[in-house]
């Protein structure tokens, strides 16, 4: 029986490539994926076998965002305004429309629709709910959310240890996100939401956190399927979509193809993270005191990044292709602001990394990263912050200990290269035919199938 989902991806990399990455994997299962997403967004990504894209118009004028703005990236800051949040709403009347033609089995929605609840329950069909991040600050989020363990301590920056969990994990004030200091109304529409779907699906594998997959489990009635990392459906392909221009990929390919194996390090703050002129001089001169070759995404907003002589550093301002260059044999190590996303991408391709988180649940990946994998050396950022002209400036010579410690070949490097491997192992397992995410898969097409089945018995 032939079964067909729609997926509805919140309007921002981050969210958008895994969503996308997650299609094209139902899709290679032979499921029907249709990726739902406004016209400006839908350019980013092509269509393929059992792979469609449909698309429903983004209210600009009525929200009173200029024309063209359908995605974070295009906003000053990662912080999303009232507008981009009414646009969200209003996406709901042209999707139910699609509904009513299409007739999906299913819809996986991203957590900031929350109106896709309802729709859902009013067609008859179950909702899947993604969130983007990872169970570890899944349930870091829950805890200090619930029991307010921030508010124990005076100040932003005096330690609290996280009640509950297996590891003893430290946090302070300042490492917390805007959603669990102050929780609006919106976070609270969407935990409703999350909470009538008729399961959550992640995007990670249960090797990698299963501690605390078991504690979710324990503590939770939602339904959970883990099917990451499911940036491993990209292999081999060029174009993963929201991609890089071909001749960047080509330039920065053919530049590591010219390295030593394991000498390059990679860094990237993902798809929002900007810093002011005085941050990326620092940056530039931590790198370059390291003696390390790198090569450095920067996301400038008009203004020149520092120039780096290409025998020592390529510096790409704009998009790289990440997932194609964390995997080439030249990279040795990723610097990383922790976004779940790199986080995973960074674990699979088996490199030790650099933290520095910038905001929202960067802090918490940086802590799985850094204390219970231990494969990261932390840059000692502790300021969860989405305005960068408010961030304290890190040092040139702080950046360059870090790349120093992570690159060079100490025993301590050594060890949490090998770890970092094993990880890559562990998560190319879980991925492959009958590993743990691909079982979960299966589990939740057959499941969804069944459903099919039975509602057309009863019909
Ligand atoms: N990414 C990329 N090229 C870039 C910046 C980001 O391919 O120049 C991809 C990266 O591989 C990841 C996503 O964008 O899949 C960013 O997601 P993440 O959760 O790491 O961070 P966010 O951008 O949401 O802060």
């Amino acid at each position: 029986m032939e079964l067909h989902i729609f997926f509805l991806p919140m309007l921002t990399p981050g969210h958008m490539l895994p969503m996308v990455d997650m299609a094209r994997l139902f899709a290679n299962r032979g499921v029907r994926a249709t990726i739902v997403t406004t016209p400006f967004n839908a350019t980013n990504f092509c269509s393929g076998p059992n792979l469609n894209i449909l698309t429903i118009p983004f209210s600009s004028a009525v929200t009173g965002l200029p024309d063209g703005v359908e995605n974070l990236t295009n906003l000053p800051t990662p912080e999303i305004p009232p507008a981009f949040v009414k646009a969200l709403d209003l996406l709901e009347s042209p999707f139910r429309n699609l509904l009513s033609d299409h007739h999906p089995d299913c819809i996986i929605s991203d957590i900031f629709y929350s109106w896709s609840s309802d729709v859902a329950a009013e067609f008859g069909i179950p909702r899947l709910v993604f969130q983007g991040m990872g169970f570890f600050s899944l349930i870091l989020t829950g805890i200090v959310s619930q029991l307010k363990t921030h508010e124990t301590v005076t100040g932003d920056d005096e330690p609290f240890i996280v009640p509950m969990i297996p590891h003893e994990i430290k946090l302070m004030r300042s490492e917390l996100p805007t959603y669990v200091l102050k929780p609006n109304d919106d976070i609270r529409r969407m935990a409703k939401a999350q909470d009538k779907s008729y399961g959550m699906i992640m995007n990670t594998f249960h090797e990698l956190e299963a501690e605390y997959v078991g504690l979710l489990k324990m503590s939770w009635h939602m339904r959970v399927w883990l099917v990451g990392p499911v940036s491993l459906c990209n292999q081999g392909l060029l174009d993963r979509g929201s991609e890089a221009p071909a001749h960047v990929s080509h330039q920065c390919l053919k530049w590591l193809d010219s390295k030593e194996p394991g000498s390059v390090l990679y860094v990237c703050f993902g798809s929002l993270g900007k810093f002011t002129p005085m941050q990326m001089r620092e940056i530039a001169s931590g790198l370059l005191g390291s003696g390390h070759q790198f090569i450095w995404v920067v996301k400038s907003s008009g203004e020149t990044p520092p120039l780096v002589d290409e025998e020592k550093g390529l510096v790409v301002d704009g998009w790289a292709p990440q997932v194609l260059i964390l995997n080439h044999p030249a990279v040795g190590g990723f610097m990383t602001h922790c976004g779940w996303n790199s986080s995973l991408e960074g674990i699979t391709a088996g490199l030790p990394m650099i933290t520095w988180p910038l905001f929202a649940e960067q802090f918490f990946n940086e802590k799985l990263i850094v204390e219970v994998l231990r494969v990261g050396v932390s840059v000692g950022f502790k300021q969860c912050c989405m305005d960068m002209e408010r961030r304290k400036v890190v040092k040139g010579e702080v950046i360059e200990v870090a790349v120093k410690r992570l690159m060079g070949g100490e025993v301590e490097a050594v060890e949490r290269k090998k770890r970092a491997k094993e990880l890559s192992k562990k998560a190319k397992m879980a991925f492959g035919q009958g590993g743990s995410s691909h079982s979960d898969v299966s589990g939740l097409i057959q499941e969804l199938v069944d459903l099919k089945a039975n509602k057309t018995k009863a019909t």
